[in-house]
């Protein structure tokens, strides 16, 4: 089955091959600590990140989002909940399980926010500890200007957790323009690599924050401050999972040695867009779609079900229907990462335009 789902991805057989080795103890082994270290700047290289504050934690991509509100969010404060679409208000759900208000700012799911909307909300309101927003928002597919977001927020003190997840290494991220302070990412999506694995990316702002809160932190393995002297301790909070981060460093060392990949995404996801519309469908947003994922209207004749079976049933081809507000509604391809190359999209668009003219 060829995978074709916004994630998780294709992986390439160094990966697979990097996860069946042997391994050691990482609780035990010191040489494992300099190995995740490694790791860890590795990423950091490929965000162009100037500083070392980067984590890679065992978990999914949620471990990210849920381990940065409950290291920042104390009982009773209010937090900003930036929302165009399913993601970014799922925020809501982890700023109030970990006792915050979650604001939403709330803005229509066909586009990007506009930034003066937000410019606009903070004049009025802008007493938040922090804000929340999506880079790439996977169900609609649509791309926010985190970079211009971000510094707006920093403009009127708020800190900023933004989930990258989708986007990271398929969307351009000039982390030093930005004003981000915890940037999630996970290894399913564009890095290519199996899923199980958040990595994140802290400023040293949002370890203050942590350091100087007034309540303990109300988790244990969503606690950012448990691992962040891992290195000096020789400790992590629990057992790394060794076989996955050594299939993630080969990931990013494909990433690393792959100057196109930013280019290509464009080319590709255009090349995507153009080809869906020629084909009779119709692009689910209006405008800013990311290059990671294309979002696809249900033509009236047929079922979001029926065509995915008939991909993989016919073309051995997996694409993604969607979730929530959007089920039923929208077919999604993901041509991020290991998938975005011509030869899996040409096969993906020619299986999707024969069944969907019935051919
Ligand atoms: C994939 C994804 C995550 C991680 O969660 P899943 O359980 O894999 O859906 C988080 N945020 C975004 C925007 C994602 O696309």
């Amino acid at each position: 089955m060829k995978v074709m789902t916004p994630g998780p991805t294709q992986v390439r057989s160094n990966v697979l091959a990097a996860r069946s080795k042997a391994f050691c103890n990482p609780d035990l082994d010191p040489d494992f600590y300099d190995f995740y270290k490694e790791t860890c700047e590795l990423f950091e290289k490929a965000l162009g990140a100037t500083d070392h504050r980067a984590f890679i934690l065992g978990g999914e991509g949620i471990l990210g989002l849920e381990a940065a509100c409950a290291s920042l969010t104390e009982p009773g404060e209010r937090v900003l909940v930036i929302d165009n679409g399913i993601f970014g208000k799922g925020f809501a759900d982890f700023v109030e399980l970990y006792g915050g208000e979650a604001v939403l700012f709330t803005t229509d799911y066909l586009e990007p926010v506009k930034p003066e909307e937000l410019r606009a909300f903070l004049e009025k309101d802008s007493d938040f500890a922090y804000a929340t927003m999506v880079h790439c928002d996977t169900p609609s597919g649509v791309l926010n200007d985190i970079e211009t977001l971000s510094r707006i927020c920093d403009e009127f003190g708020i800190m900023v957790v933004a989930d990258s997840v989708s986007a990271m290494f398929g969307e351009r991220l000039d982390l030093g323009r930005a004003k981000i302070d915890i940037l999630c990412g996970g290894s399913q999506k564009a890095l290519s690599a199996p899923p199980g694995l958040t990595m994140v990316w802290v400023s040293r702002r949002a370890f203050q924050a942590m350091e100087a809160r007034k309540t303990p932190i109300r988790s244990f393995y969503a606690n950012l401050l448990a691992i962040r002297n891992y290195y000096e301790d020789k400790w992590f909070p629990y057992t790394m999972p060794v076989s996955d981060i050594m299939g993630l460093r080969v990931a990013l060392d494909n990433f690393l040695a792959d100057p196109d990949v930013y280019d290509r995404h464009e080319r590709v996801a255009g090349a995507v867009r153009k080809a869906v519309k020629e084909m009779g469908l119709s692009l689910y947003l209006k405008r800013g779609m990311s290059n990671t994922v294309t979002v696809i209207n249900v033509p009236e004749d047929l079922t979001d079900q029926e065509i995915i079976r008939r991909m993989r049933q016919d073309y051995g081809i997996q694409i993604a229907g969607c979730f929530d507000y959007l089920a039923g509604k929208v077919i999604r391809i993901g041509h991020m990462g290991e998938n975005c190359n011509i030869d899996d999209i040409r096969e993906t668009l020619k299986a999707l335009e024969a069944v969907v003219t019935k051919k």
